[in-house]
């Protein structure tokens, strides 16, 4: 989401974080839908891949950089994705965003857009292309329904990716065994990320850090052998 104000906010300036909203968050004591507001900074690569429109338009405004202030929506999705390998040996990453998290997703823009308004913002910019400017927070009555579809998000990525090569209690369901053994190659041990079987809904460095020495220690306990 991209705000335009009156006054340069120079937010390419300081922190790449400063803040965030938690209200709707479903971890660390909170009962929310499931995502969060996190304020981003506007360097100009990333302003220019969230802002709707291409050419002149989107020049145009690249050319307010200082004026503009920019907010993620963390989603915590539900929706299951599927890594295959293709004929020629090639993987293949499939990952379709389902209604309910298109429609969490949809409103945690709409909250985004509201703050700004409320902090006096002159425009928004919602993240989808074709979508003209919000002038105001009425504008966001048309937007409140609108089921959204990926190809029309302009910047929908992830930066927390998990379970390439799940942990779990069969091989039919998983790569690796919960000590990250990986049940088709004996010797094989998987120990980051890709083993956490769903997305842990909080920055996870700390967790795949854990896990790994965890895993790390019933390899020298199981002499680096599954079983
Ligand atoms: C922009 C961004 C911001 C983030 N911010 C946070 C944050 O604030 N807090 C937080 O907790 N998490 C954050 N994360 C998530 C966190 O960085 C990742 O979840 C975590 O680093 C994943 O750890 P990993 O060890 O599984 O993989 P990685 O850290 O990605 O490590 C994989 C390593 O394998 C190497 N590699 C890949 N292929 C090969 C190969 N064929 N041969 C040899 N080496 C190879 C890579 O070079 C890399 O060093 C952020 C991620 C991004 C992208």
């Amino acid at each position: 989401m991209t705000a335009r104000f009156r006054e340069p906010v120079h937010a390419y300036y300081g922190p790449t974080m400063a803040y965030a909203v938690s209200e709707w968050s479903d971890v660390n004591g909170h009962a929310g839908p499931g995502f969060m507001l996190e304020n981003v900074a506007v360097h100009p690569l990333t302003a220019a891949g969230a802002l709707p429109g291409f050419g002149a338009e989107l020049e145009a405004r690249m050319a307010q950089l200082p004026y503009l202030a920019r907010t993620a929506v963390l989603l915590r999705d539900r929706s299951r994705g599927r890594i295959q390998l293709d004929a020629d040996g090639h993987p293949r990453i499939a990952y379709a965003p389902d209604a309910g998290d298109l429609a969490r997703l949809r409103d945690g823009i709409l909250a985004a857009a509201r703050a700004y308004f409320a902090a006096d913002a002159v425009e928004v910019y919602l993240p989808i292309q074709t979508a003209p400017p919000l002038r105001s927070a009425k504008d966001l009555d048309a937007f409140a329904t609108a089921a959204l579809t990926p190809a029309k998000l302009c910047n929908l990525y992830a930066v927390h990716l998990f379970g390439g090569a799940v942990m779990a209690d069969a091989p039919a369901r998983g790569v690796c065994d919960e000590d990250g053994a990986c049940f088709a190659a004996r010797g094989l041990f998987v120990t980051d990320a890709s083993a956490l079987p769903t997305n842990t809904g909080v920055n996870p460095q700390v967790t795949i850090m854990a896990n790994a020495l965890r895993i790390a220690e019933r390899v020298a306990t199981r002499g680096g052998r599954r079983g």
